[in-house]
């Protein structure tokens, strides 16, 4: 199918032939409908294969530090600027974490183990230690009791994933006196690593393990771990745009991020949310009729822990801040067994953190909405930290946006409900080499496109009443308050 001539992307064309110097040369108000309406999908699976082209030319991968990702920051600014955008690039400080060695010998045999990013390494020659398994429980490994009665000192500890963060398991084991600390999988595939979130958040040596390689393990015995690992401080860039109309001190900022991990060409963990908004940015234009400015970003070292959306948001004043109205983001949204969930902006599902920001759950409101009109009836999400929305919330503005599931399993509810298959990953390619193309639900990626360009036209035209955001001024000031500085 080729692009769809909506209104929107008329009116941009228009645009283009009056030289855009009247303000009353401005075509009819954008508003969600219309900007659905012209969102080509087709437009967004070419920008994918553009990424998954950039990862193959590049060792399969765009991943922060590689010339992969300098590619992809090539390929969006080029696509900005076509569509008429001033582009920036701000720079950020970024630490690099590169492991080279990475093996597990026990009793003679290796085991596939991958260092957690940030892991400090193990010395020279490796760690021989004792094995000591924590038992199994709801919090493996997350608690001082999961240790009640184990001597782990000078140990490789072995916990399953699951129930709290990787930095936190570390944390426990490293206070307990382990030497390292190995993390079994606690569900099927490869070991596909994770993040201990920062250099200085790691303390001991900490690996991944397989699944069944972890059952195994539980024997113990004595093993021998080698992780070499480096951290290499380095700059990176960020890509952001805003379009030349709408009210600068009420604008609606929406966000995805451009890195992958190192294991893969990232298609759809974040090129779908990449391609999704650039087909927005280039639908939208730089002067459409909206009543808020839109701000367009691209976020670098995402998977490496949220660093180019924390160095945007913190090198903020506080009348920067005050502007944004919201931060809409788009992290996965076109998973291979696709669900169809809304950032819980309001803690209704009572799962994980609390509400977001007041506003957010407006936001949640809206978007469930556009959702159920084109056919999906959506669950929540928890703004759990994991994606760029994260330094959002923690100032104070407003979240929220979609998502279409990684590495949790889809119930037979969801499944009876969304189609797919239940008992799945809702992506079984996330974080690997096979989050290509050929793995994407391209109708639920489409389905995705319309409903965040349904989203983003809807707040550019009001960010007013009742799933609204609270007024630009002193409503906005009082609402956050209790923000961090
Ligand atoms: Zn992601």
């Amino acid at each position: 199918m080729r692009r769809t001539v909506g209104f929107v992307a008329a009116l941009a064309g228009a645009l283009v032939l009056s030289g855009c110097s009247d303000p009353d040369d401005l075509g009819p108000p954008v508003d969600g409908p219309g900007l659905a309406a012209a969102i080509d999908a087709d437009a967004v699976i070419g920008d994918l294969e553009q990424l998954e082209r950039i990862a193959n030319d590049n060792d399969g991968t765009r991943a922060v530090g590689t010339p992969g990702y300098d590619a992809s920051v090539d390929y969006v600014v080029d696509q900005l600027e076509q569509a008429g955008f001033d582009v920036d690039t701000p720079e950020f400080d970024v630490d690099l974490f590169h492991a080279t060695t990475q093996t597990l010998q026990v009793s003679g045999r290796d085991v596939p183990v991958a260092a957690l990013t940030f892991s400090p390494p193990t010395p020279a020659g490796g760690l021989t230690a004792k094995l000591v398994p924590v038992p199994p429980d709801d919090t493996p490994g997350c608690e001082a009791t999961d240790y009640d009665g184990l001597d782990v000192t000078g140990a490789v500890v072995l916990v399953d994933r699951g129930a709290c963060t990787f930095t936190q398991k570390q944390q426990v084991a490293a206070e307990h006196g382990a030497a390292a600390l190995l993390v079994a999988n606690n569900q099927d595939g490869d070991p596909t690593g994770g993040t201990l979130g920062s250099k200085d958040d790691a303390r001991i040596p900490t690996g991944f393990v397989g699944k069944a390689d972890g059952a195994a393990l539980r024997r113990g015995g004595d093993v021998t771990l080698v992780l070499a690992t480096t951290v290499e401080s380095a700059k990176s860039r960020n890509v952001i745009a805003q379009t030349r109309t709408g009210a600068s001190d009420n604008v609606v900022m929406v966000g995805a991020h451009l890195d992958s991990v190192p294991a893969g060409p990232g298609v759809n963990d974040d090129g779908s949310g990449v391609g999704t908004l650039l087909e927005t940015a280039r639908q939208l234009g730089v002067r459409p009729n909206v009543a808020n400015a839109v701000r367009f970003a691209f976020w670098g070292a995402e998977e490496v822990g949220l660093d180019g959306s924390r160095a945007y948001v913190d090198g903020l004043d506080d009348a920067a801040r005050a502007d944004i109205a919201m931060y809409l983001n788009f992290d996965m949204v076109g998973s291979h067994n696709a669900g169809y969930f809304v950032y819980d902006g309001d803690d209704s599902d009572r799962v994980g953190a609390g509400p977001g920001p007041e506003g957010s759950a407006g936001i949640e409101r809206t978007f469930d909405a556009i959702l159920l009109q084109l056919g999906f009836t959506p669950d929540g999400t928890d703004f759990d930290g994991r994606s760029d929305y994260g330094p959002f919330i923690a100032a104070g503005i407003p979240a929220g946006g979609l998502f279409t599931g990684a590495e949790d399993v889809k119930t037979p509810v969801q499944a009876a409900g969304w189609g797919g298959e239940a008992g799945a990953a809702f992506d079984p390619n996330y974080h690997t080499a096979q989050d290509t193309l050929a793995n994407v639900d391209r109708a639920a990626l489409a389905l995705n496109a319309e409903a965040i360009g349904y989203g983003i036209g809807h707040y550019a035209q009001s960010t007013d009443g009742p799933n609204g955001v609270p007024a630009a001024g002193e409503a906005r000031t009082t609402a956050r308050s209790g923000a961090p500085k």
